[in-house]
């Protein structure tokens, strides 16, 4: 079940819309910042259906 958050780029703090896998009960990944093109590392913690919480970091 794939529902999508917003995370905020930690470098320009530009809000971008990320797609999760809410079946995985915690999840890091890697994305790139659609305006400042640096990647940052999101955490995600979601229950079925249901995003919990999200963390970005930059790298
Ligand atoms: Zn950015």
């Amino acid at each position: 079940m794939q529902e999508t958050a917003t995370v905020q780029c930690p470098y320009c703090g530009q809000e971008c819309e990320v797609a999760l896998d809410t079946t995985i009960a915690s999840q890091q990944f890697t994305t790139d910042c659609e305006v400042c093109c640096r990647p940052f590392s999101v955490h995600a913690e979601c229950e079925l259906g249901e995003v919990v919480s999200t963390y970005a970091a930059g790298g």
